[in-house]
């Protein structure tokens, strides 16, 4: 067991550089926690007035989960879908051994965007397998009763929370929830204990377990706690990840997850190389190339809290 825990994960500005060409909020990975539950990456783009041009980039050994605050984005891959999402509704690409996509904002112009993307990292049954695209348009909601003020809302957007099961396909013991907390209102959200959870605040104001939270700041929380206590003065919007610890140490570079470094140059040879195995996205005429690889052996960034 970890234990409870009250560690403050700070973002940090990134610039995507290259083609990309934006700057995003990383929320993970932490250099001290490479893993919360099987969630292993998370960036917030936006709020911004942006032309969001992401061309195609392949990713191996994980699921991308796109989850919109404001504007509408554009998914297509290498297995022929195209797909428009908006807010309220969940992507999720699974890699497994090879996959490539490319995410734009719509339309020609910038338009308001802000979204989430998390990095889910796949567990040996499914790392070597084919991939897939998914698009949920209904999640289930659940209702959170308050100690004080309004009940809270909670919207299970993977895996499973109070009681309700996300529709998408997910292969680790998992949680992914946006949670809403009216203004003036002190609400527990339920735990289990064996797993070990993270809260995001999104939007406004909130109290988790007795700690003020700037927006875009991540509470990591350990495991072995029933609930969290969160307080919002003026209505909060935050997002709870969490699941069974992941076992396996993971090296992750670019846009990849993989167990060793020689596992990585060789997914990097083959994106640089335009094989089969990231097949092709319809509708481009260029694709982001990888970029150079350190001069050192990759290695697994461990677990230090
Ligand atoms: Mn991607």
């Amino acid at each position: 067991m970890i234990g409870e825990r009250r560690i403050v994960l700070e973002p940090r500005e990134v610039p995507l550089g290259g083609v990309r060409g934006m700057n995003v909020l990383r929320v993970l990975p932490h250099r001290n926690l490479p893993t919360i539950g099987a969630w292993c990456f998370l960036d917030r783009f936006g709020p911004a007035d942006t032309r969001m041009r992401v061309e195609p980039h392949p990713h191996i050994g994980l699921q991308t989960v796109t989850w919109p605050l404001v504007g509408e984005i554009r998914h297509r891959d290498s297995l022929g879908s195209d797909a428009d999402l908006r807010r309220g509704q969940l992507n999720l690409m699974t890699a497994g051994n090879g996959i490539s996509h490319s995410e734009y904002s719509i339309g020609d112009d910038p338009i308001p965007l802000d979204a989430l993307q998390f990095w889910v990292v796949l567990p040996e049954s499914a790392r070597h397998g084919s991939g897939g695209f998914e698009r949920h348009t209904e999640l289930p909601q659940v209702t959170l009763s308050a100690d004080a003020g309004e009940d809270a809302t909670g919207v299970v957007v993977l895996g499973e929370f109070a009681g309700a099961v996300s529709p998408a396909t997910v292969y680790t013991p998992i949680v992914g929830a946006e949670i809403s907390v009216p203004a003036g209102t002190r609400v527990r959200l339920p735990l289990r204990p064996e797993w070990e959870h993270a809260l995001m605040l999104v939007e406004c104001d909130a109290t988790v377990a007795t700690h003020a939270m700037p927006r875009n700041e991540m509470l990591y929380l350990g495991d072995s706690r029933e609930f969290v206590e969160v307080y919002s003065a003026q209505g909060a919007l935050l997002f709870l990840i969490g699941g069974e610890p992941f076992e396996n140490e993971i090296v992750m570079w670019w846009n990849f997850a993989g167990r060793t470094h020689d596992e990585i140059v060789e997914a990097r040879a083959d994106w640089e190389a335009a094989s089969d195995r990231f097949g092709v996205v319809d509708g481009h005429d260029i694709r982001i190339p990888a970029p150079p690889l350190p001069d050192v052996r990759l290695m697994p960034r461990g677990r230090k809290i």
